[in-house]
């Protein structure tokens, strides 16, 4: 029997990259990259491009999501610069980086594709401290959302939801991506719109300090 195909949501960042090359193992991927205006979108999508030069997937789909600025009041849309640096926030992920409805509408948007395609499995690339997740609730609120999607497709075409790095610290996501032999160096962290890292945002730091 043929494997089946898993769509990826990829950001072109470290965790869904190591996900998508995990999910590689088990079958091809289909790999769907969302832009939803925010400040590192040029950045994050040259990022994707350049995972999928590695990964050649089976397909891949840049997809936007609109203007999200006109709905969700979250500095990460805004480009005027006041996202705050790591040293101003500290661990308080959710006064930067969360943007309102945004998970559950990707997961939307990975549905919708992966029932066009047939796919079997949806991967959701986050780790365990993920600078857009919601503390403590960021798993939770995607298991919901993800019952409601289920419930709106058909049911013998309803695939699965993976999130293989979601017990994963960023740390332990790198030395992964040290086994699968992924090229860190092509993914984007920075949260702001580049073109060089600003090396002081939640996603820098966070990425320096899984680095070593
Ligand atoms: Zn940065």
């Amino acid at each position: 029997m043929a494997k089946r195909l898993s769509v990826v949501l990829a950001s072109g960042g470290i965790d869904s990259t190591v996900a998508a090359a995990v999910a590689a193992q088990h079958g091809p991927l289909a790999l769907l990259h969302l832009e939803y205006g925010q400040q590192a979108e040029a950045a994050e999508r040259q990022a994707f491009e350049a995972v999928c030069q590695w990964i050649k997937p089976m397909h891949q789909r840049v997809v936007s999501l609109g203007d999200w600025s006109g709905v969700a009041d979250s500095p990460l849309l805004r480009p005027d610069g006041r996202l705050n640096d790591a040293a101003t926030t500290g661990t308080s992920l959710l006064a930067d980086s969360y943007v309102p409805m945004l998970a559950a509408a990707m997961l939307c948007r990975a549905a919708a594709w992966a029932y066009t395609l047939g796919a079997g499995r949806i991967v959701w690339g986050a780790s365990l401290d993920n600078p857009s997740n919601d503390p403590g609730n960021a798993d939770a609120a995607r298991l919901i959302a993800w019952q409601l999607i289920q419930r709106s497709l058909p049911g013998e075409a309803s695939p699965v939801l993976d999130a293989p790095l979601a017990q994963y610290a960023k740390a332990a996501v790198v030395a992964l991506a040290a086994d699968l032999s992924v090229p860190l160096d092509v993914t984007w962290s920075c949260l702001r719109a580049g073109p060089d890292p600003c090396r002081r945002c939640l996603g820098c730091v966070a990425r320096a300090r899984a680095l070593g």
